[in-house]
Parts: C-alpha cells; sequence; structure tokens
C-alpha cells in the first residue's frame, strides 16, 4: 500500500484537535503505520520547508512549527499520497472547501492543522526525513476486504 506523511501541527495540538484529526483518516479507511511526537528545529524545518525558504514569512512558519512538539504520522492506503493531500484542503483554512479538514477546522494560512505530502516523491523524502526504518510497520487490517474490492487489492 502507498504510504504518506501526516504532520499534526502545534495549533491542532493546542486546540486539542489529535484525535479528530486521526479519527476523519481511519474513518476514511487509512491505515496508521507509523505515529509519534517530536520536537520540530531548525535543522529539520529548513529541509522540510527548503522550497518556502526564499519567503517573508519563512521566519514565523518555524517558529509556528516550533511552538510545541508536533505529531507525524506515516498512513498507508491505496492513492493514499493524492488522498490524504485532497482531505487536507487548501492551504488557506479560510478558503479551503467544506468537508476537508482544514476547511472545517481552521481559519488561517499559518494555523492550517496538518502538513500532507503532496507527491508521491515527495512522501517517499519526507517519511525518510521523520521515521526510521523500524517505526514504520506493515500489518493487516483485518477489514481490509470490506474497504477496498479484490479488484482494488491487487
Ligand atoms: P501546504 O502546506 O498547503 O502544502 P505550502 O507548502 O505552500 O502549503 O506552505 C507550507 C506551510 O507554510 C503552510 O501549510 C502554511 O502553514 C505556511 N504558510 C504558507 N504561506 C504562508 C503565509 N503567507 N503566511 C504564513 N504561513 C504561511
Amino acid at each position: 500500500m502507498e504510504k504518506t506523511l501526516v504532520i499534526i501541527k502545534p495549533g491542532a495540538i493546542q486546540r486539542a484537535l489529535i484525535g479528530e484529526v486521526i479519527k476523519r483518516f481511519e474513518q476514511k479507511g487509512l491505515q496508521v503505520c507509523g505515529i509519534k511526537m517530536l520536537q520540530l528545529t531548525d535543522e529539520i524545518l529548513n529541509d522540510h520547508y527548503a522550497h518556502l525558504a526564499d519567503k517573508p514569512f519563512f521566519g514565523r512558519i518555524k517558529v509556528a512549527m516550533k511552538a510545541i512538539p508536533v505529531i507525524v504520522c506515516c498512513l498507508a492506503g491505496k492513492d493514499a499520497v493524492e488522498v490524504v493531500h485532497h482531505m487536507a484542503g487548501a492551504t488557506n483554512g479560510r478558503k479551503a472547501a467544506f468537508g476537508t479538514i482544514r476547511g472545517d477546522l481552521s481559519m488561517s494560512v499559518q494555523w492550517n492543522i496538518i502538513h500532507t505530502s503532496d507527491t508521491v516523491e515527495t512522501a517517499k523524502v519526507e517519511l525518510d526525513r521523520f521515521f526510521n526504518p523500524d517505526e514504520v510497520f506493515d500489518y493487516k487490517l483485518p477489514n481490509l476486504e470490506f474497504i477496498y474490492s479484490d479488484e482494488e487489492l491487487d
């Protein structure tokens, strides 16, 4: 199964939304293969948000992401990268579609609840950044045959 990274950001943890966020992914049929809390550092954030390094708000992003620890999750499922990224919604919580995590739970660009990998290639790099191989678990969900058809599981 394809795997992707979710970071539950400090703002969501401050607002006691950890359970709400994980519940949505579980209810969708995604599988939690790895999960842990960690404190982000400038070093990790310089890598993770390298594409934003020249933006005027880069310093603010780093302060917000270091405010308290975050929770990183490895989620697995068919087309997991696309599904999870779509579930997150647009960057700006005020503009994100209702029904998405940001659209339902955020009023902000900065405090937009979660990070999700945007491509399969990025997901591989990001999962390697945050998880050691022995922290990601492949196990069979007992209800898999009711989440996917036989054809989808091939
Ligand atoms: P996304 O998280 O939707 O993939 P980006 O990769 O463009 O979006 O940006 C990374 C994160 O940086 C966003 O999720 C958001 O928290 C923050 N960010 C983006 N633009 C701004 C901004 N103008 N002001 C403050 N924070 C921003």
